[in-house]
């Protein structure tokens, strides 16, 4: 090869030559992948198998200084950089196509501090992996619920999961990040340093630079955790959402019960005619004894008889894992998501609608109850806006093949529409690829004023730009 086509940061194609591919990767420590090399094809691929981008090179870093060269390298060659953490992003923007690719997926150590309950965990880790770490102390970060999402992407939207509500999202346990900015420098971010920065990136997403190290507060929580699923009939589906959105709002903030609506998978405390039929599930997690957390359930066992329950103390890791089949890597996703005021009657009757025409049988409607300790942060201390709204939407359409796509994409976009009236902004981390004016709804009109400041200040060449994207002002 003698020279590389890529695609620069004003759009027009250059050639990168070889003493130039050359020297970047005698200056790194990890492996610099062009197209032809074997791995190239593995690490461009990203959990939604909608994706198909190809970087010009993908710089595959093993510290910081991998990192601070691939940034460089990308500067001084006018070219836009992507970040790949664990590419769970529905967005796809993990990858690009002709840019840049920082591939942090080799990046996962974790450092446990039993003694101050704190957990260093480099910019590539799963969630998997800081459960694992933290969970031989009883400790746990608040975060997803599905252990093969990347800690780098979840944590700079927000972060929340079945602990949540009582411990706050994972930016309310985060004490500082190591991070490469677009000019290359690496900063010591927290609340005592570079405190633009800190506020900036607990819900702006990668617009200002790479993380490679997070270092979190743990919560107490043991090694299990009270725990399962309530599955119960579809028929009933919409007296039970109206009891849920009362009865969800009034447990203490140890409980977490959220509703996912689905064809039933073949789960075996499930009869087996139920399997594939649509259901209401109830999963949850409660932090506490389980015949406390028993008792906190009775009123939505006793509303209606259900298909079948699994609620049993399970390992954290096990719980933290109990989704993950269901969303295996590879799948066409798309997603369309908002916060909700409230889960009035037409809501629920919207909703309801919908799930009756799921397009394919991997399609679900995700509705967790928020509130608790994250609401009570005031909203403009960290650049996550929506902190009070008491419910969530996220409809995960999913399918196989192509020739689906335009069905599937149509009918999320309808639910979207309809569902709208009873919105009051979106979660950054569950935008797919909607456009500068939607990523607006993530924030207030005085976070996002702030936000464009901080990009201007940081990245005034968007070099980071594969994200939710913040626009620096002209
Ligand atoms: C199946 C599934 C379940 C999910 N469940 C939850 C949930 O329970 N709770 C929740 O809050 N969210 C959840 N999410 C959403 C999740 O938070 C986002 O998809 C998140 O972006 C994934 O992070 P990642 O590192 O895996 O993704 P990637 O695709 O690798 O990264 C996404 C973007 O984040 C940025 N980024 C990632 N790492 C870094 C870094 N180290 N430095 C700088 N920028 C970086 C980049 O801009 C990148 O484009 C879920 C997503 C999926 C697909």
């Amino acid at each position: 090869m003698e020279v590389l086509e890529a695609t620069t940061l004003t759009g027009t194609h250059t050639s990168l030559d070889e003493a130039a591919l050359e020297n970047l990767r005698s200056q790194i420590q990890g492996e610099l992948l062009l197209p032809e090399d074997i791995n190239y094809e593995k690490v461009r691929q990203l959990w939604n198998g909608m994706i198909d981008r190809r970087p010009a090179l993908i710089v595959r870093c093993i510290g910081t200084y991998d990192v601070v060269q691939a940034v460089n390298f990308a500067r001084e060659n006018n070219l836009p950089v992507a970040v790949k953490s664990g590419g769970h992003n529905v967005a796809g923007n993990a990858a690009c196509n002709g840019g840049v690719m920082v591939d942090l997926s080799v990046m996962r150590s974790v450092y446990v501090d039993k003694k101050n309950k704190t957990v260093r965990a480099d910019g590539g880790c799963l969630l998997s992996d800081v459960d694992h770490a933290t969970q031989i102390y009883g400790l746990a970060v608040p975060s997803g619920i599905v252990s093969h999402t990347g800690i780098g992407g979840i944590t700079l939207g927000g972060g929340f999961g079945w602990i949540s509500r009582k411990h706050g999202f994972s930016i309310d346990n985060l004490l500082s990040v190591v991070m490469v900015t677009a000019d290359g420098q690496v900063r010591h971010v927290s609340k005592d340093e570079h405190t633009d920065l800190f506020w900036g990136i607990r819900g702006g997403g990668g617009n200002f630079g790479i993380v490679t190290s997070f270092k979190f507060q743990c919560v107490d929580i043991g090694t299990e955790v009270y725990s399962g699923l309530l599955v119960t009939p579809f028929a009933q589906a919409e007296p039970y959402l109206r009891f849920y959105r009362d009865y969800a709002r009034q447990l203490p903030d140890e409980m977490s019960a959220w509703i996912v609506l689905r064809n039933a998978p073949p789960l075996p405390f499930l009869p087996a005619d139920i399997h594939g039929k649509l259901v209401v599930v109830t999963a949850f997690a409660y932090l506490g004894k389980a015949q406390k957390g028993e008792d906190l359930l009775k009123p939505l066992r006793d509303f209606c008889s259900p298909h079948g329950e699994m609620l049993a103390m399970h390992p954290w890791t096990a719980w933290q894992s109990a989704f993950d089949g269901l969303n295996a890597h590879g799948m066409r996703n798309y997603w369309k998501s908002h916060h909700l005021k409230d889960l009035s009657d037409e809501c629920i009757a919207q909703i309801l609608h919908f799930a009756r025409h799921f397009p394919t049988p991997h399609c679900e409607v995700f509705i967790p109850h928020m509130e608790g300790k994250p609401s009570t942060v005031p909203s403009e201390s960290t650049a996550f806006a929506h902190r009070s709204t008491p419910f969530l939407m996220n409809v995960h359409t999913r399918w196989d093949a192509a020739h689906d796509d335009q069905k599937c994409i149509q009918w999320a976009r309808d639910f979207y529409e309809k569902t709208k009236p009873f919105a009051k902004g979106v979660y950054v981390n569950f935008l797919s690829e909607e456009g500068e004016e939607r990523v607006k709804d993530a924030y207030t009109e005085s976070t996002w004023k702030r936000l464009v400041q901080l990009k201007k200040q940081y990245d005034p060449q968007n070099i980071f730009r594969f994200n939710q994207n913040i626009h620096p002002p002209a």
